[in-house]
């Protein structure tokens, strides 16, 4: 069994919920949702609103912390590179690379398919 965990989100006990109540009687309190996984912020908010809250609380550091872009990201036929399935197809033309500027295929392994291996940063490597 996976171990439990908490939500990240910073708000995350102050929605008001019948699975985050805690307590006796007397002493009602409301938790932050603890799980084995989650769906958000790469498992580790338990809704999209946690998710939020955490970045509009943590959004701006993380920026500061790991640099903001100076110059625009540019896309050329060069970096276009993704991996396809054609789940149609048969044989060796399932898997290919697809460089969706110039529409080009090029055939892969499902192992390349798998990994990415002959991929970097959009660049193909074979
Ligand atoms: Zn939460």
């Amino acid at each position: 069994m996976s171990k439990l965990k908490y939500c990240q989100g910073p708000k995350c006990h102050t929605y008001d919920t019948k699975d985050r109540k805690k307590g006796p009687k007397d002493n009602k309190r409301n938790e932050t949702r603890r799980r084995s996984s989650f769906y958000y912020l790469d498992n580790n908010a338990c809704s999209m609103q946690c998710e939020r809250d955490w970045f509009n609380l943590y959004g701006q550091r993380a920026l500061q912390h790991f640099g903001y872009i100076s110059q625009p990201k540019i896309l050329t036929k060069d970096n276009a590179w993704v991996n396809r399935r054609d789940w149609r197809a048969e044989g060796n033309n399932r898997f290919f690379a697809y460089n969706h500027l110039t529409e080009e295929r090029r055939p892969i392994t499902e192992q390349q398919y798998q990994d990415d291996t002959n991929l970097t940063d959009g660049r193909l490597n074979i």
